[in-house]
């Protein structure tokens, strides 16, 4: 789609994607509209909002007469961030907004009530791969990589521009679970598989765990962390390499298998190394099934997006590390820097259709 063909009273302002965790939001800002000027002022008068709302100004997206931003708020707080609009009465002239994931359904009734707006419902995984297509096809520096997927200390990325020659690939979308997408064309996808060890899994292991505040706090501990405190390495088994099968001693056996070893070792366990084992652990395995994915799809392209991968450079690195191992150098793990952000893009691209979706 070309990005000239918005216009507000087909498109509106807004597309939304609200999953179980995070709430994405989409702003579509023309520049001169007065319908809206009580959320740009709202919304661009800072980058925080209330306890958990940030908006990304890095990721903004500048169109021809129009800007797109991009803001997430916890899921969690959804009661409270519609008393704050229903406050300063900031949708008043908006009529509907367009809506996918889980809140789509769950809020739709308390939004029709408290804002008197409609949600029109989208599918997820339509919006997903139609934000995601349009943002490759009008954002030049959207995807990068690592340049050197095995040293762990290197994190120098570069740009890749896929915009020649975007299909076919496989999308793994890691959010608090995880979804993978062929991906053949625009509209031509098909989920080839899935997985329940996710994002949630690890924040909630990490919730459970340790006393870290939030997301970003767990990211900051596991950073400090010594996943091996925890994991029980080859070495902690042969006393060494494995070498006749290719086995480093350092390479992790088993996951938190460690703690199962001499007390010692449990009483020497802090929560960053708790973290840092846990995000290991949920990468690795997510890499592993996206690279026998794409073996069985016969595809070379792998792109991660979701909010996992928000501000978390070690996961990343680990995830072009183990598509690198994998495929012998073969596969790039290739990020995205709206990464999070796809499905609330094409809630808002696909808001000039009648409702797609309706629960079954
Ligand atoms: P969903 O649509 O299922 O909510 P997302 O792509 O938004 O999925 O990703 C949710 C995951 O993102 C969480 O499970 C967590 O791992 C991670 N995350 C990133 N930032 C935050 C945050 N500020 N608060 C909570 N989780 C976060």
């Amino acid at each position: 789609m070309a990005v000239s063909h918005f216009d507000p009273r087909r498109h509106g302002y807004f597309g939304a994607d609200v999953g179980g965790t995070l709430a994405k939001v989409m702003f579509y800002e023309p520049d001169n509209d007065t319908v809206i000027s009580k959320v740009r002022e709202f919304v661009l008068s800072s980058t925080t909002y209330g306890s958990t709302g940030q908006r990304d100004t890095q990721l903004t997206v500048n169109l021809p007469k129009a800007k797109l931003h991009f803001i997430l708020f916890e899921t969690s707080r959804m009661h409270q961030a519609i008393k704050l609009i229903r406050s300063q009465n900031m949708l008043s002239g908006v009529k509907s907004i367009s809506v996918t994931g889980g809140g789509a359904f769950k809020f739709s009734e308390l939004v029709k009530d408290e804002l008197g707006c409609l949600i029109t419902k989208r599918d997820e995984m339509y919006c997903l791969i139609h934000g995601l297509n349009f943002l490759l096809r009008n954002v030049s520096n959207e995807v990068y990589y690592f340049v050197e997927p095995e040293d762990d200390t290197n994190e120098e990325t570069a740009i890749c521009d896929v915009r020649e020659e975007m299909f076919p690939y496989l999308l793994v979308n890691l959010g608090t679970g995880v979804s993978i997408l062929k991906v053949s064309g625009w509209d031509d996808f098909e989920r080839v598989s899935g997985s329940g060890l996710g994002g949630g899994t690890y924040y909630g292991l990490c919730r459970l765990l340790t006393q870290a505040k939030d997301f970003k706090a767990t990211l900051d501990e596991a950073v400090k962390g010594d996943g091996n405190a925890c994991n029980m390495t080859v070495g902690d088994i042969y006393g060494g390499s494995y070498g006749s099968l290719g086995l480093d001693a350092n390479m992790t056996a088993s996951f938190f298998g460690k703690v199962t070893m001499e007390d010692s070792y449990r009483e020497n366990i802090k929560e960053a190394d708790i973290c840092k084992a846990l995000l290991y652990m949920v990468t690795n395995n997510v890499g592993q099934i996206a690279y026998l994915n794409a073996r069985l799809q016969g595809l070379k392209n792998i792109y991660f997006a979701g909010n996992f991968l928000r501000t978390n450079k070690i996961a990343m690195k680990y995830l072009s590390k183990a598509i690198h191992f994998w495929s012998g150098g073969e596969m790039k793990a290739l990020f995205l820097h709206h990464e999070g952000f796809f499905g609330a893009c094409g809630a808002f691209l696909d808001s000039d259709q009648p409702n797609t979706c309706e629960p079954s």
